[in-house]
């Protein structure tokens, strides 16, 4: 069977920011033909759950990583380091278990694949194929 990262408040993990889950049923069947291994990457950076919600700022994932975007949370703490190290720690396991896929949680500053976040940037440049949830 093949692997894949799941964003882990998708498969029902109480870790977005507001200690809340968003179980996805479609998702949740595309899983069975998966070995999936959950990740959040947020988590991952050493943030806590529950956490101050935050947004990209200027610009999307792939600015961040070249430094000219950061995530700031709403009352304007900078907490792009914890977003690169999040993302960094997800890359990690994705090479470590040879993954190629991943399933993201959608309209999240990490995973978010349309509006592209941190980790998803992190993950398609290094030639992961994103999907969104
Ligand atoms: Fe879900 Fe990703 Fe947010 Fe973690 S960082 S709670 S996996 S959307």
């Amino acid at each position: 069977m093949k692997k894949c990262l799941i964003s882990t408040c998708l498969v029902g993990l109480c870790t977005r920011y507001d200690g809340q889950s968003k179980p996805n049923e479609r998702c949740l069947k595309y899983l069975g033909n998966f070995i999936y291994i959950p990740v959040c990457p947020e988590q991952l950076g050493g943030l806590p759950t529950p956490r101050p919600a935050a947004e990209l700022s200027g610009g999307d994932g792939m600015d961040v990583l070249t430094g000219f975007a950061s995530v700031l949370t709403r009352d304007g703490k900078d907490v792009t380091k914890e977003f690169l190290a999040g993302a960094e720690a997800v890359l990690k396991i994705a090479r470590d278990q040879n993954i190629r896929l991943a399933l993201l949680k959608a309209r999240s500053p990490s995973c978010g694949v349309k509006r592209l976040g941190v980790t998803a940037a992190l993950l398609e440049t290094n030639g992961i194929k994103l999907v969104e949830f």
